[in-house]
């Protein structure tokens, strides 16, 4: 083969992967999916119904699994169930090569006695037992998972419609146990551990959260980089060496060295951190030590929680928190031993990702995109996702046209009582973030 031949060959090819690339990115038909939304909007309406009638508790969503199962297997979906408990993952596979996006929703209800007056509203209760014995309790869909559900089987048939026009892979994740189980992993750590992000691997992953900011139905609030605060708790043992409260100088006193650190701890937050950057906050909680008003102790025990939105400057405060207590220790001649243990990251939404995906939430929802809220300081088990691949967190607001602030009740609530005017909004924004994603527009 000559090289003039080889020059054409390698210009046809070059052409061949240029149409295929303006092939795999015409946009998804707009209207088309706005129209799907809509003809699916009176299934998302019951499916929210019955499955807020009928919530579950952390790792016992049977039934609503039941439920989605049914579902994403009925609109053509490849089901996983089991995954960590109770977990759902459904794979949309539209045969031609490209990426693969994850949309989430969370499954659990709560232990809230429901007070909504709804004629849906939830009367499940479930037996407990205690030490005090055999107790019941009320459940409730007090965080609005039920609203998650529906709106990601809404968006999964939409998809499923428009499956021709996509390439690539839509995973779907319905997760169990968002609002976790004390002194256990919850349901989102579990879930990429169990491997949902992998086979095929997940390029970026998509959720939502109705309520949170108080917000009219229907405005989408976000914001690039820390969306919702991540939380880890220190523990600190300073050891001194007992002695006479009125001879000090024969031992160390650890309660002098513990109020130092208690000090030192909140110059971290005020002179080490740049709080232009994110805010921070270090709190000390408890403090123990001492028995008598006459004996110096041999050693004092606090803890404390650090609520962080950066990922960076989470771990250079937790670097900062043990080297100021051991070496105001040291100083002393006592010693401090701190430990940590770690809550939910930070929810991070990804700057590149949010910055290339704005365009899509602007186009369903205009002027109601709020795009750069202030940081919560609540947290997500979503933020596990979000450290292994990029990832966008929004939150859908569903308070009523007509009604006042003071009213609105907050999410785990007896009275949260999302309006359902925002689900439709809420369908098409997730369908849309899939398809415009896997089209690259
Ligand atoms: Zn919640
Ligand atoms: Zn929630």
């Amino acid at each position: 083969m000559n090289i003039r031949h080889l020059r054409k060959l390698t210009l046809a090819a070059v052409m061949c992967s240029q149409t295929a690339a303006v092939l795999a990115q015409q946009p998804v038909d707009h209207a088309l999916l706005d129209a799907a939304a809509v003809r699916v909007l009176p299934d998302v309406v019951n499916w929210r119904r019955d499955l807020h009638a009928h919530p579950e508790l952390a790792f016992q969503e049977q039934r609503t699994s039941d439920i989605v199962a049914t579902e994403l297997r009925r609109m053509g979906y490849e089901v996983s169930r089991g995954v960590a408990e109770t977990g759902v993952i459904g794979l949309l596979n539209t045969g031609r090569p490209g990426p693969v996006v994850a949309l989430r929703a969370d499954m659990d209800g709560l232990p809230v006695a429901e007070d909504t007056g709804l004629p849906f509203a939830s009367r499940q209760r479930i037996k407990q037992n205690t030490t005090q014995g055999t107790t019941e309790v009320a459940l409730m869909h007090a965080c609005g998972h039920d609203m998650h559900v529906a709106m990601l089987l809404g968006a999964a048939r939409v998809l499923a419609d428009l499956r021709g026009q996509l390439s690539g892979n839509v995973k779907l994740v319905f997760q169990p146990a968002e609002e976790g189980v004390p002194n256990e992993p919850n349901g989102a750590e579990r879930m990429v551990k169990a491997g949902v992000l992998d086979n095929p691997k997940v390029d970026a992953i998509f959720g939502l959260h109705v309520g949170i900011t108080p917000q009219p139905t229907g405005t989408i609030s976000l914001r690039a980089r820390g969306l919702m605060a991540g939380s880890d708790t220190f523990d600190i043992l300073v050891k001194g060496r007992q002695t006479h409260g009125a001879l000090p100088w024969n031992g160390v006193d650890p309660v002098v060295v513990t109020a130092q650190i208690v000090l030192g701890l909140q110059a971290i937050v005020s002179r080490q951190t740049n709080l232009t950057l994110a805010p921070a906050v270090i709190t000390v909680g408890t403090l123990q030590g001492g028995h008598r008003a006459n004996i110096v102790p041999g050693e004092v025990k606090m803890s404390g929680t650090i609520r962080s939105f950066d990922p960076a400057m989470r771990d250079q405060i937790l670097a900062q928190v043990k080297r100021t207590a051991e070496n105001l220790a040291l100083a002393s001649g006592a010693k401090a031993e701190v430990s940590f243990d770690a809550g939910y990251p930070v929810t991070w939404n990804d700057p590149a990702l949010t910055a290339k995906m704005l365009p899509s939430l602007r186009r369903v929802a205009g002027a109601a995109v709020l795009a750069d809220i202030p940081p919560t300081t609540t947290s997500e088990d979503f933020s596990y996702y979000g450290q292994r691949v990029p990832s966008m967190l929004f939150f859908l607001g569903v308070n009523p046209p007509g009604t006042a602030p003071a009213d609105w009740a907050p999410n785990h609530s007896p009275r949260f009582n999302p309006d359902e005017g925002a689900l439709l909004t809420g369908v098409r924004t997730l369908a849309s973030l899939a398809a415009d994603y896997l089209t690259g527009n």
